[in-house]
């Protein structure tokens, strides 16, 4: 195919989910010639399908609800929710940089009243945000700046001269950005090759997220030798139910509220205060890759409508919640045998009144926090979820300037990674909202980074190490 140059800008963005966005927004209003491209029709990515809840420390929310919270706190529990794996200069990056969410969020008045402890937290740190007003207030505010959006053009390649990366090959059309060009293509949780390859035991996950996150960014910076974090801990999401479909998501976390997960055998296996991608884990081991959500009528009044990850009348709508008046009559119904089901039950419920001795270790509602209640007041209640690949939070290696790192660690002159393509944030596991807070976060510093340096190679030698 002949190529054709279409075109000449100081930086080039690849994707339009929320680091993209915040990338070009942050490039054009400080005068930066800028042109985004979007594989799909309509910019969004996994960042639409998102429930919209960002980790955050020191917020305001927080001082007005009384949560004891801070940075080192914060940057303890992501070290621990890690595993121990995760970059401590990136986590620190993160941390340090939360300021810049803060902020576009407060621009876009973004906020809700939504705060709460969830997987990966030792205190209330989940805000809930409205995520499409803030995408598009990004959006708008880019384009009001100039910045160019082409839709419907996946970038295929990275352009390089003897400086670095100036630009990318796009359906034939050659297009220069000049000082470079951050990637921010999302995941690979499209990609059935690339779970195959890396995370075959997840493979069974069902697909979810962004359409077009196939791993496009992951292919592109290989090609000129980039390295990678966290690849191999890529797990899936337990909580969807198995007909979620790819415009509306559907995602229940009642073990977070008090509900306890068995299996097709009405047997429990995992701590259910666990971070949802461990328990993702669990459930691929389990009959049918399928674990129920089971409940009573203390924790279906914790329900929160129109709240992502605790909307109960909505599934309920839907009619994915099941209800019964007795344990064994909910068994029935779920065709696990009900004296299994009452047998789990007793134990568990056993276990929290004695308060200590639960066979899988279980001390609180989430990460440990938060007192258990016995199963035990009817009407009783079970949702069907399974493990699905949302998002897949190991990727590029990349310096806290978000600039991208070769094998060896040497920096790729002109090319920065921002959001999901980014690994080295999470290590072994995921703390909720850290995705979309990571996102937004290093979208900016891709944009400031890459606006520091006058051209790809002052780029690479002002961050050089
Ligand atoms: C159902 C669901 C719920 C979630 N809830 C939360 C949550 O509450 N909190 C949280 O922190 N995280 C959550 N996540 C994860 C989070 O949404 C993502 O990690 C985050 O939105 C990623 O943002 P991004 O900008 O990196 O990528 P995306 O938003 O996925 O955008 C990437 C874009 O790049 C485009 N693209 C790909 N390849 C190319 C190419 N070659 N050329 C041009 N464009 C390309 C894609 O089409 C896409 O539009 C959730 C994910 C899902 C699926």
């Amino acid at each position: 195919m002949t190529e054709r140059h279409s075109g000449s800008f100081d930086a080039i963005v690849v994707g339009g989910g929320l680091a993209g966005v915040a990338a070009a927004q942050r490039l054009a209003t400080h005068g930066h010639r800028v042109a985004l491209l979007e594989k799909r029709d309509r910019l969004g990515g996994s960042t639409a399908l998102s429930g919209g809840w960002f980790a955050l420390s020191g917020t305001a929310a927080q001082r007005r609800l009384g949560v004891d919270d801070s940075d080192d706190l914060f940057l303890s529990d992501m070290r621990e929710t890690g595993g121990g794996y995760a970059d401590e200069s990136l986590l620190r990056a993160l941390v340090d940089g939360q300021a810049h969410a803060v902020e576009a969020i407060e621009r876009a008045e973004a906020w809700t009243d939504e705060l709460k402890v969830s997987a990966g937290m030792t205190v209330a740190r989940a805000h809930l945000v409205r995520i499409h007003a803030l995408r598009a207030h990004l959006e708008a505010g880019a384009v009001a700046a100039g910045a160019v959006i082409r839709r419907g053009l996946a970038a295929d390649r990275l352009v390089v001269d003897d400086d670095g990366v100036i630009g990318v090959e796009a359906g034939g059309e050659v297009i220069l950005g000049s000082s470079g060009v951050v990637l921010a293509t999302g995941g690979f949780s499209r990609s059935r090759e690339l779970l195959e390859l890396f995370v075959p035991h997840q493979a069974a996950a069902m697909p979810y997220g962004g359409v077009g996150n196939t791993g496009d960014g992951l292919r592109m910076a290989w090609l000129l030798g980039a390295g990678l974090a966290d690849i191999g801990h890529v797990s899936g999401t337990y909580g969807q139910h198995a007909d979620t479909t790819d415009d509306e998501h559907e995602l229940l976390t009642a073990n977070y509220l008090g509900a306890i997960l068995v299996n097709a055998h009405g047997e429990r296996f995992a701590d259910e205060s666990a971070s949802y991608k461990v328990l993702g884990s669990a459930v691929l081991g389990q009959p049918g890759r399928v674990a129920f959500q089971v409940f009573d009528a203390v924790v279906r009044a914790r329900s929160r409508p129109g709240v992502p990850l605790s909307d109960m009348e909505r599934l309920e709508e839907l009619g994915h919640l099941v209800s019964a008046p007795s344990i064994p009559a909910l068994a029935a119904g779920l065709g696990i045998r009900p004296e299994n089901l009452e047998r789990t039950i007793a134990q568990y419920n056993r276990a929290v009144a004695e308060g200590d001795g639960d066979a899988f270790g279980r001390t609180g509602l989430v990460n440990g926090v938060g007192a258990l209640t016995p199963v035990e007041k009817p009407p009783f209640y079970a949702y069907a979820a399974v493990t699905a690949m949302t998002s897949t939070f190991g990727g590029l290696r990349v310096a806290p300037d978000a600039g991208v790192r070769r094998i060896d660690g040497t920096r790729i002159a002109g090319l920065y990674a921002a959001g999901e393509v980014a690994g080295g944030f999470h290590g072994a596991s995921y703390m909720t909202g850290t995705a979309l807070t990571k996102a937004l976060v290093f979208g900016v510093i891709a944009a400031d980074s890459l606006a520091a340096a006058d051209s790809p190679a002052a780029g690479a030698d002002a961050a050089a190490g």
